[in-house]
């Protein structure tokens, strides 16, 4: 009987949370270190949601470090009261094959809000590299085989996921040096201390556009509209067949939040989908913002599902994953 009235009053809490949600700052996790790609879409997102939740404080935490793990597993792990949620990456789909023993399940330990957008990814050189188009920088890598440096965000990001592909596609191992996110590793690669990275355009369209870093090519089927990205050719035009690999963002609340919370996020989420403001900004950094279904909670787990299914073995029978 008390543990029935306990049960009880427990419930009666969310439902009163739910009534009067969001009364104090939400706060949502970036498993990344501040000014990456993940973290600037987080951040216009952010923006774009405060005002459908009522003008609401939207702060960002960057809980960075093991590829996005740390992040995920905070997110998870948190009061499911709608105050914390995560902003994460195709990171969710492909880490539970490129990292075993992973701290917590991407189909368990969250509900899913909705998707955001998709990214594409480009891959780049420090300025000082003699090679300026693709075709002078595979010639470049085959002539310095066991010297070439390569950044990333660690085992599990989507950095780590396009530099194994690469490595890969061109049969050369290079020596991978992880960071808290591709914030520190662009740092590196405009200072010259990393030979190469590959990273998501919120990240680089803009150094690319000044020049601070040498950019070789796009990881999609077609080129980018982007102002900034527009004469980057694809990296399967420039010779690697097949390498196709996009970035996407969702966004998780732990699970158990209750489902107006849920809702209500959605819904809000579902207006900064569609606030020109927030497009346009993600337009200029190369980024679409999802126009269709995966917007919805229950489509964006399909979704995620269905990108498990997809690099699953596509990473196994590559031979590129990590313990
Ligand atoms: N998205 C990561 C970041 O924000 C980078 C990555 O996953 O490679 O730093």
């Amino acid at each position: 009987m008390k543990r029935l009235l306990v049960l009880a009053s427990a419930a009666l809490t969310l439902v009163a949370q739910a009534d009067t949600f969001p009364s104090k700052t939400i706060s949502i996790v970036v498993p990344f270190a501040a000014g990456g790609p993940t973290d600037r879409v987080a951040r216009d997102l952010a923006e774009a949601m405060r005002k459908p939740l009522g003008g609401v404080t939207i702060v960002v935490d960057n809980a960075a470090g093991a590829g996005g793990s740390i992040g995920a597993n905070k997110a998870a792990r948190a009061t499911p009261d709608g105050y914390t949620i995560l902003l994460h990456h195709i990171g969710m789909a492909t880490m539970p094959t490129l990292v075993r023993n992973i701290p917590f399940k991407v189909e368990n330990d969250f509900e899913y809000l909705g998707m955001v957008n998709d990214v594409p990814m480009t891959l780049l050189g420090r300025p000082s590299l003699p090679a300026n188009n693709y075709a002078e920088l595979s010639s470049w890598i085959s002539q310095n085989k066991g010297k070439i440096n390569l950044g990333n965000a660690g085992v599990g990001s989507a950095s780590h996921l396009c530099g194994l592909m690469f490595q890969n596609a061109l049969n050369v191992d290079m020596t991978t040096i992880p960071y808290k996110g591709t914030a520190p590793a662009m740092t590196d690669l405009i200072g010259g201390q990393i030979d190469l990275l590959c990273d998501q355009t919120t990240n680089t369209s803009t150094f690319i556009e000044s020049k601070k870093v040498k950019g070789y090519g796009v990881t999609t089927a077609k080129r980018l509209s982007t102002p900034a990205l527009k004469d980057l050719p694809t990296l399967q035009e420039a010779g690697l067949k097949g390498f196709q690999v996009t970035i996407w963002h969702g966004l998780y609340a732990p699970k158990g939040t209750p489902l107006d919370v849920q809702e209500k996020l959605n819904a809000a989420l579902k207006v900064a989908l569609k606030d020109p403001e927030f497009i346009k900004k993600q337009e200029g950094l190369g980024a679409v913002v999802v126009a269709d279904k995966r917007s919805d909670g229950a489509e964006h787990k399909k979704f995620v599902l269905a990108e498990i299914a997809k690099w699953s073995p596509i990473l196994k029978a590559a031979g590129v994953y990590a313990d």
